[in-house]
């Protein structure tokens, strides 16, 4: 785990994304959370996944945000049998749809590569897969589309990048997203007394620092906000998020095929506060430094559900990520890793799929959802 990070920038000095923002409140006032994430996160200059290593001192140039170096690490970083059995599973997803050539192989969000790069492996099994998959990558970052450019530079699929998940070709598709859902920006609403008041970023006194406040006046009434709620509550609502599983589940009942969103979040809808600032594998405060830490907030499945169901697809899930590698088979392919291999290579591989899968690690945390076309049969892991 890191513990020191490459930058020792002085806290005191503003970032410039700091100072814009700042100077934006100043200038127009406090803007929503959601605002201040999207900046944060994708600001073409300062966000925290689209600038550059040059742009970004506190980033570690060559890790990037992802991975054990970098800010946090996800389950395809953490053990290849995750990528591997979503090979599987994509694979047998396009089983399901009766095998349609060519079809749209789509990842939102790919990070560094890992999870495609290991799927697209197992998938060999399928050499007509391969054939078949038109590969296309849904990513905002042009530095982690280099890099995976880099990770997928040796396989024989066609690989495309697109910028927005609107702009895949027709025909039926499979998505997969990992970790992507959660740092879509979430607006936040605070219950008082009388009412719900959306969350606001504001400067504090001596105008030196980020402060929340709330918006004088309560939400639109059309805003979807739940009723059970006791005064200093929040509600959290990932608008993007939602209209995203919306669009997913329109295209998959229309063009037929399937997605796999697997993230770290709830699933039921209430209220409770989960945006959380992630730097160098610790928890920093949210507010503090935008652009140099990691933004994320927990999925409601229950919402992306609805959103998707409400676009007339079939939803499956929520299952507990440990679970759904189980029933893929995580034993039984952690068992040919090992076999013949020297103890400390196979402690390494044991220990990579308990991370992932133990209900104490992220096992529990972690929760699988499909979206489908109407009419197919149950995915396997659900
Ligand atoms: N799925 C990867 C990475 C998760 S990090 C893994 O499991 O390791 C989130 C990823 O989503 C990054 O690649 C980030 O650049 C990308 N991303 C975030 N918001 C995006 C958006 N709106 N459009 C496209 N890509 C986005």
């Amino acid at each position: 785990m890191t513990t020191t990070h490459p930058d020792d920038r002085d806290p005191a000095t503003p970032t410039p994304l700091e100072e814009r923002l700042a100077h934006l409140i100043r200038t127009n006032g406090p803007i929503t959370v959601a605002d201040f994430m999207e900046d944060a996160l994708f600001n073409p200059q300062d966000g925290y996944y689209t600038s550059g290593p040059g742009a970004r001192a506190s980033m570690n140039a060559q890790a990037g945000p992802i991975g054990a170096a970098g800010d946090f690490t996800t389950a395809p970083e953490i053990s290849q049998v995750f990528g591997e059995l979503i090979g599987l599973w994509l694979v047998q997803a396009w089983v399901d749809l009766g095998a349609p050539t060519p079809f749209n192989l789509i990842e939102l969000g790919p990070g560094r590569g890992a999870l495609m790069a290991d799927a697209l492996r197992a998938a060999k099994v399928r050499p007509a897969f391969i054939d078949a998959a038109r590969v296309r990558l849904v990513e905002v970052s042009g530095r982690l589309r280099y890099e995976q450019q880099k990770r997928l530079a040796d396989c024989a699929a066609d690989i495309d990048w697109l910028d927005d998940f609107s702009r895949a070709p027709d025909g039926p598709t499979l998505v997969v997203a990992n970790e992507f859902f959660d740092c879509l920006p979430v607006r936040q609403f605070v219950r008082t007394e009388t009412s719900w008041r959306e969350r606001m970023v504001a400067l504090g006194p001596g105008e030196d620092a980020f402060a929340f406040s709330l918006a004088p006046a309560p939400p639109p009434p059309m805003t979807s906000l739940p009723d059970a709620a006791a005064p200093g509550d929040i509600y959290e609502l990932c608008e993007p998020g939602e209209a995203l599983a919306e669009a997913i589940g329109a295209r998959l009942a229309t063009e037929g095929g399937r997605a796999l969103v697997i993230d770290y979040g709830h699933t039921r809808d209430g209220v409770g506060e989960t945006l959380q600032a992630v730097r160098a594998h610790r928890f920093a405060p949210v507010l503090a430094a935008p652009g140099l830490s990691d933004l994320s907030a927990h999925v409601n499945f229950d919402r992306l559900i609805r959103a998707a169901f409400d676009a007339g697809a079939a939803c499956h899930g929520p299952v507990a990520q440990g679970v759904f590698l189980d029933r893929l088979g995580l034993a039984a392919r952690v068992e040919r890793l090992t076999a013949g291999k020297s103890h400390d290579v196979a402690e390494a591989v044991r220990a990579g799929a308990f991370r992932i899968a133990a209900s104490s690690q992220m096992g529990e945390i972690f929760k699988a959802i499909c979206i489908s076309a109407p009419g197919l049969s149950t995915p396997a892991g659900f």
